[in-house]
């Protein structure tokens, strides 16, 4: 199996090399030449253990790369934990994406990301050093798969005083290989820091850098997963499956459509969006027209310029958008919090922001689309947007236990300002010891 460039047939390489590059060299995505459908009955596969299920599914896209047995062990680590699914009514569940180590769907991608480039030989020629920006989610999930890896060096970049009290101990309490920087500036800047690293090439020599970025293949690979056991658990049922995914940079859809091409099945999607709809009025009108982002409460869906629209694109190239199984709803942060307030009334059903904004987009679409087996894909906890939660309901949700301890520790961070030498000198004594 090659991967090609979503912008470019001609480029194609192995799974190692997209693993490695990330991006293109043309900027483009990377992306299966073939779809390898699964050959194995779904009642069969339902009696397979977990990890033997998992790894028969995802094998022919890594198989050159892994032995089925290797393969096997890093599916084991990297879906340590389980996907919850709470039945809200006969015809509504939502499928809880956040029992990982972070309390975010993004463990899934990040942990497979971190297991396959540590076993890749082009990871292992020089001392492998993942850069991070992250304005919250990301830099803890990434940070926390790698963490479990010896030999890999972690260098987190935030902005200071912009994360969550939650979300900066998940990124300065690490031991050991992973360090937080502390920027004095905004996102943009600790993104900017980065970028401007990757084309050091005093750094490129020596060190080989990756970003661990969102549009890597194996971050998106994984997360097919759970929409396939989702649909086969309930496969007994008819097939009338419909999934609502919340949804920003479209990966966790883009990653829906494609374990639809492995089973070949026929399920519909609801993208959940917020005021950055420019994803629905591309469904609706098929002008792609993307703008700078707007802040909402669901602010992990605030992407203005979504890079996963490629790869839908690649997906369906004939057909057009008209083509895409996919209907998009969007709602403003009014609605967010109305949507939490029904869904903890009417069901006793605690979602996060994300969450809510998806439910909003189910009590949409169910009415056009009707009677399915509707499943809402709900990707953070709420305890990591709590001030949300507080203005819809006056509440706090609880810490759950795993992360009770976290809230125990010091945080280590090393405070500087966004100046690309200062950075430069404390990444290079950072990762020289
Ligand atoms: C990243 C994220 C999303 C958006 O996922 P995409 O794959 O970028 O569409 C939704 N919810 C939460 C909580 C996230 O962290």
């Amino acid at each position: 199996m090659k991967y090609y460039s979503s912008r470019n047939r001609n480029i194609s390489v192995s799974f190692g090399d997209a693993v490695a590059l990330g991006l293109a060299p043309d900027g483009g995505l990377f992306w299966p030449e073939q779809i390898p459908s699964c050959k194995i009955p779904v009642a069969d596969l339902n009696h397979l253990e977990r990890t033997e299920r998992i790894s028969r599914l995802l094998f022919p896209f890594v198989e050159e790369s892994f032995s089925f047995s290797k393969f096997s062990q890093i599916i084991e680590k990297v879906f340590s934990f389980p996907l919850e699914r709470v039945k809200l009514d006969e015809r509504l569940s939502i499928v809880e994406l956040f029992h990982g180590p972070t309390l975010a769907f993004k463990d899934f991608g990040a942990r497979f990301l971190a297991q396959t480039l540590a076993e890749l030989p082009q990871a292992k020629q020089r001392q492998c050093v993942i850069l991070v920006a992250t304005s919250g989610d990301t830099g803890s999930a990434v940070a926390h798969a790698f963490s479990e890896i010896p030999g890999i060096k972690t260098v987190i970049l935030y902005p200071s005083g912009k994360v969550s009290p939650i979300q900066e101990l998940q990124l300065t309490t690490f031991e050991g290989s992973i360090q937080a920087l502390e920027v004095q500036g905004t996102f943009d800047d600790c993104q900017a820091l980065v970028k401007q690293a990757f084309q050091d090439t005093v750094l490129t020599s020596q060190f080989f850098l990756s970003s661990a970025n969102s549009i890597n293949i194996a971050r998106l690979l994984p997360q097919s997963v759970y929409y396939m056991e989702t649909a086969m658990q309930q496969s007994a049922n008819g097939n009338e499956t419909v999934f609502i995914t919340p949804s920003g940079n479209l990966g966790n859809l883009t990653a829906g459509l494609l374990g639809r091409a492995i089973l070949k099945a026929d399920w519909q999607f609801v993208a959940a969006l917020n005021r950055n709809n420019v994803f629905q009025e591309f469904l609706e009108t098929a002008m792609f027209q993307p703008r700078a982002s707007v802040e909402t409460y669901s602010n992990a869906m605030d992407v203005g310029n979504p890079s996963n629209l490629e790869r839908i694109r690649t997906l369906f190239p004939a057909e057009g958008h008209a083509a895409i199984p996919v209907a998009a709803h969007s709602c403003n942060d009014e609605e967010t919090l109305l949507a939490i307030q029904e869904l903890y009334s009417k069901f006793q059903y605690l979602a996060d922001p994300h969450t809510a904004v998806a439910y909003q987009a189910y009590k949409a679409a169910s009415k056009k689309i009707g009677d399915k087996q509707y499943h809402i894909l709900s990707t953070a906890h709420p305890v990591k947007f709590d001030s949300v939660i507080q203005k819809a309901l006056g509440i706090t949700p609880e810490v759950p236990d795993r992360l009770k301890d976290i809230l125990l520790r010091q945080k280590k961070s090393i405070v500087l300002k966004p100046d690309y030498h200062i950075f430069k000198e404390t990444l290079l004594q950072v990762v020289g010891n």
